[in-house]
């Protein structure tokens, strides 16, 4: 049979190197591409650059018929397919920008079967309803899936459109793909696209070489200042507002370094001139907004500042993801601040998702607060399961004093729960410490078996020690669901295995130990 022949190793690398020219997979691809001739759904998460596009291209040559691959981009559908006809592969997009006569060529071409690949956008899908019946498909491919989630950070409402098509093509593999993802905007893909049996392929999000370093926003000026003494080489300031980008880029040209503003208020002249310039060195400090960035493609940034507190966590990583590209050492700095928190709130607007937005704030806030290796904090946001300190943090070259909280994490997990991880945070700790108010009472929590477990422990304590369990990814939140507290596998090895868990010793526990000797 085919396509069992096709699962082997030996059967892709001949179509790989035939039609790609490269001998070797990349991480993931092969298993990816398995699963898919295996007729299974996968969630594939590649970092970008990680070879994404060859999955399904490669795939849809193994197979018979056609894979219809959405995508968002016209420019970068008509780029793909152009790359795939210059390597002898039957492929052709679909979109409103072309001629009629040349639609109708296409329209043809896929209607007798002769297309490996077609590329259409999610918005032109509908257009297709009845053709689609009609053909033999052997794969459907969504590209940037993260935009069907409203969770995510590129909501494209045309993409809910895809949400009836594994329901009627049920026999068809879906392959969804996309760079970024944290666990939660991940579930919402699956669910979104009626594919939740879907196999997760998680690349590693891990950039080892990157240092993680959180400081308070205490005379920042002067710390990079100082920072920069050390480092003369090329690096991003992040900034929240254009006008703190053209003021810090002076004070640092002021004080003798070669620094530039970038936001999007500069017109493009100016903004491809400073992106060129830092391209080739001639500047090597840009302060930036987000705007900056985005496809610049610079090996040797040696260090990312943000000046100000990132409005999440899928954020902060993108942005501390353009350094250390060469894989050498690169510094990311991350000033916090409480003022830069309540500035952030204040821009988070009535949006249908503004709790979301709260939540994924808070998380932010709470990650800048971590008291226990920030590289761990971050993996497991992005749903990768990681307990070992990476060495290469504050927190990890300066830990705080830790405890022995093994049986505190372990009510406060089994308080989780027995709550069937369906409440927020501050529910889990009314619980856990025996409150009384309505909203305990109501749901009738007080008779639960952990109601009262951790009385012994303040209210804002045990909070704390719920978010070091967050950061430790012995916890996680789901934020679709009113920021619901959930367990996680490692969870389940507190719980079941006996897993030791160290909580950092609160700083106000120190105080009030040595209160009694200073009086
Ligand atoms: P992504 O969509 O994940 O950002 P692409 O699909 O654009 O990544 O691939 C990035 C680059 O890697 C492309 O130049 C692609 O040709 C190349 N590439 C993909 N697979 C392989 C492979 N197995 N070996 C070598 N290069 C590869
Ligand atoms: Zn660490």
């Amino acid at each position: 049979f085919l396509q069992n022949m096709m699962t082997q190793e030996q059967e892709l690398l001949p179509l790989l190197k035939k039609y790609f020219g490269y001998d070797s997979f990349k991480p993931n691809q092969l298993s990816i591409i398995e699963d898919a001739l295996q007729q299974k759904d996968v969630l594939a998460i590649m970092p970008t650059g990680g070879g994404k596009s060859l999955c399904y291209q490669l795939t849809a040559l193994a197979l018979e018929g056609t894979a219809i691959v959405i995508s968002p981009l016209i420019a970068l559908m008509k780029d793909q397919v152009d790359v795939l006809k210059a390597n002898g592969i039957a492929a052709e997009y679909y979109n409103s920008s072309q001629s009629v006569e040349t639609q109708q060529e296409i329209l043809g071409k896929l209607e007798r079967g002769e297309l490996k690949l077609f590329y259409v956008a999610p918005e032109s899908l509908g257009f297709f309803n009845n053709i689609l019946g009609n053909l033999k498909i052997s794969l459907f491919a969504v590209d940037e899936a993260h935009c069907i989630s409203s969770w995510g950070h590129d909501f494209r409402p045309a993409y809910t459109q895809l949400g009836g098509l594994k329901r009627r093509f049920s026999n068809i593999p879906f392959m969804a793909l996309t760079a970024t993802a944290d666990k939660t905007t991940q579930d919402d893909i699956v669910d979104q696209l009626s594919i939740p049996n879907a196999n997760r392929h998680l690349a590693s999000f891990n950039r080892p070489n990157l240092y993680l370093d959180v400081k308070p926003a205490q005379d920042r000026i002067k710390h990079i200042l100082e920072f920069l003494e050390e480092r003369l080489e090329s690096g991003i300031i992040y900034c929240l507002s254009r006008k703190s980008t053209e003021a810090i880029a002076e004070k640092l040209r002021n004080a003798g370094f070669k620094a530039k503003a970038y936001h999007a208020g500069m017109s493009s002249e100016e903004r491809s001139l400073v992106q060129e310039e830092f391209i080739t060195d001639k500047v090597p400090i840009i302060a930036a907004t987000i705007a900056f960035g985005m496809g610049i493609d610079k090996s040797n940034v040696r260090w990312v500042i943000h000046y100000n507190l990132p409005k999440n966590i899928e954020g902060y990583y993108q942005e501390i993801g353009r350094g250390g590209r060469d894989g050498l050492p690169a510094h990311a700095l991350l000033f916090y601040s409480f003022a830069d928190v309540a500035q952030l709130r204040r821009f988070i607007t009535q949006s249908e998702n503004s709790d979301v937005e709260y939540a994924k704030l808070e998380r932010m806030q709470q990650f800048a607060e971590a008291l226990s290796c920030r590289r761990i904090a971050l993996l497991n946001y992005f749903g990768e399961q990681v307990t070992q300190g990476c060495g290469n943090c504050d927190i990890c070259t300066a830990p705080p004093a830790y405890f022995d909280a093994t049986v505190l994490a372990q009510k406060v997990c089994s308080g989780v729960a027995r709550l069937k991880e369906r409440e927020p945070m501050g529910m889990v700790i009314d619980v856990l410490r025996g409150a009384k108010n309505a909203q305990v009472l109501e749901k009738g929590y007080q008779h639960i078996k952990t109601y009262g477990a951790v009385t012994d422990v303040a209210w804002l304590d045990l909070q704390q020690y719920v978010i070091q369990m967050l950061n430790q990814g012995i916890l996680e939140i789901n934020f679709r669901e009113g920021a619901r507290i959930g367990l996680t596998p490692l969870a389940n090895e507190v719980l079941f295995s006996g897993k030791k868990i160290q909580l950092a010793v609160l700083q106000k526990a120190v105080e009030k130990k040595k209160a009694p000797s200073k009086s």
